[in-house]
């Protein structure tokens, strides 16, 4: 069993999909988290007093949008001094939008570019000091099969995916021997609001129903034909901040149901 009693979890996008699972994997194995992401204040304080309820820690919010630098580090710092240290960081915050490149919105690629790639170098940068200080820190990053293969139509998260992988290589490397291991988890489709609100523009964009796109453009591209499940992404976190996985740094984990090894 993963013990992180007396660790503390910063995981930004965690009011919603992956990232709330990997908060409450964090906290059912004894950490303390700091929450992140967008939402109604009544549906995030639920969420936040349910993983305090659940499993006997302490949870606080940060409202730090990704795409403010600023507010990146602050939400780092609200860990540190709330709870004396952070350190787990989880960069999983991010949005999709699908379109033909021709046709494709330049805030979108902007948002993309810094809410789903950026917004992990500001955190990293604002971590890394009390990991080393510390002598021990884990930073996961949730990438994407996207991070190792293209689709059409998703140019700027595509590019920002592959941007995380190498992120995560040249961090992993530098701080090879602070003993905090830098790694990135590359799952497939799970079946979250990012996954369900791509729907309608792939329709669009492909002149597809709902039940093609689910089948014919999602589920086609994972041969055992099932959306991975939140908390088996976030299983896989957990396991990345044990003793065990001391060596596993640099690495990019794919769990999509078989997708990249088509
Ligand atoms: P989601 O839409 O359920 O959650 C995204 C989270 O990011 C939410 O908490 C949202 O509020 C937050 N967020 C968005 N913009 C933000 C901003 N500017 N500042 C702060 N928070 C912001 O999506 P998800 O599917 O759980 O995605 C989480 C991560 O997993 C993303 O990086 C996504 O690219 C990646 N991913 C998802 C899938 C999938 O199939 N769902 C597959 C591969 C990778």
């Amino acid at each position: 069993m993963t013990n992180l009693k007396g660790k503390t979890a910063v995981v930004t996008g965690s009011t919603s999909g992956i990232g709330l699972a990997y908060a409450r994997a964090f906290a059912s194995a004894g950490a303390n988290v700091v929450i992140n992401g967008f939402g109604t204040p009544a549906d995030i304080e639920k969420e936040r007093s349910a993983i305090e309820t659940d499993y006997k820690v302490k949870a606080v919010y940060s409202a730090a949008d990704m795409t403010k630098p600023g507010e990146i580090a602050d939400m780092v710092a609200l860990g540190e001094r709330t709870f004396g240290s952070v350190d787990i960081l989880v960069n999983n915050a991010g949005i999709q939008f699908v379109s033909p490149i021709e046709e494709f919105p330049i805030e979108k690629w902007d948002a993309i570019i810094a809410i789903n790639l950026s917004s992990a170098f500001h955190g990293i940068r604002a971590a890394v000091p009390g990991m080393k200080k510390r002598g021990w820190g884990r930073i996961i990053n949730t990438a994407s099969a996207h991070s190792l293969v293209a689709s059409p139509f998703k140019s700027a998260y595509v590019s920002a995916k592959h941007g995380i992988a190498g992120l995560t290589k040249t961090v992993a490397l530098e701080l090879a021997t602070f003993k905090i291991t830098c790694n990135c988890i590359s799952p497939g489709y799970v079946w979250t609001p990012l996954v369900e609100n791509q729907i309608p523009d792939t329709m669009k964009a492909r002149g597809l129903t709902r039940e093609q796109v689910i089948n014919d453009v999602l589920l086609t591209r994972q041969p055992t034909k099932q959306f991975v499940q939140p908390e088996d992404v976030a299983a896989l976190a957990l396991f990345l901040c044990r003793h065990e996985a001391r060596n596993i740094t640099g690495a990019n984990y794919n769990m999509d149901g078989g997708w990249v090894a088509e």
